[in-house]
C-alpha cells in the first residue's frame, strides 16, 4: 500500500501521487508515514494537540504558524472568538489566537515561538525608541531659541 502524507488516503501499490490533494503530491510507504510521525489510515489519530501559545492578533498568529510550517511542526491555530457569540455578548474584548500542536513537538515549539516572540518585540521596541527620539528632537527644535537650560530627562 501507498499513503499519502498530506490527506492520509490509502492507495494501491501501483498509483503513483494522489488524486485528492492540490498538485498531487507523490505517495510514500507506510513505513516513510512512520518515520514522519504520521497514523496510517487505519490507525487511530493518537496525537494530542496541546497549546504552544497564544497569538493577539492574526498577523501575529500567521507568523507563528508560517515559523512551525519552516520546522514542519503540525499545527491546528483555533481562533479564541470562534464561536456564535460574538464580543458584545461575551466580554471578551481581546481577541487571541490559540497555536496547538502535537504534545510530543510541544517543548520545540513553544521556544520557536518564544523566539520569535522576543524578536518581534525588540523589532517593536526599536520602531517605538526610533517615533519617540524623533518627537524629542522636534521638541528641541521648537524650545531651542528660547531655552537654554539643558533639557529634562
Ligand atoms: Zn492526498
Amino acid at each position: 500500500m501507498r499513503y499519502c502524507a498530506r490527506c492520509g488516503s490509502e492507495y494501491q501499490d501501483s498509483v503513483v501521487d494522489c488524486t485528492d490533494c492540490p498538485n498531487h503530491p507523490p505517495l510514500v510507504s507506510a513505513e516513510e508515514m512512520r518515520e514522519r510521525g504520521l497514523p496510517l489510515p487505519h490507525e487511530l489519530d493518537q496525537r494530542r494537540f496541546v497549546r504552544a501559545g497564544i497569538a493577539d492578533d492574526p498577523v501575529t498568529a500567521q507568523i507563528f504558524a508560517d515559523v512551525l510550517e519552516e520546522h514542519r511542526i503540525p499545527l491546528i491555530v483555533r481562533p479564541g472568538r470562534s464561536g456564535v457569540v460574538d464580543e458584545l455578548t461575551t466580554g471578551n474584548l481581546l481577541p487571541w489566537w490559540e497555536l496547538l500542536v502535537p504534545d510530543t513537538d510541544q517543548v520545540r515549539a513553544a521556544r520557536l515561538l518564544e523566539e520569535e516572540k522576543i524578536q518581534g518585540r525588540a523589532y517593536a521596541d526599536e520602531a517605538g525608541r526610533a517615533a519617540e527620539e524623533e518627537e524629542l528632537e522636534d521638541e528641541r527644535a521648537r524650545q531651542a531659541p528660547v531655552d537654554t537650560a539643558p533639557p529634562a530627562l
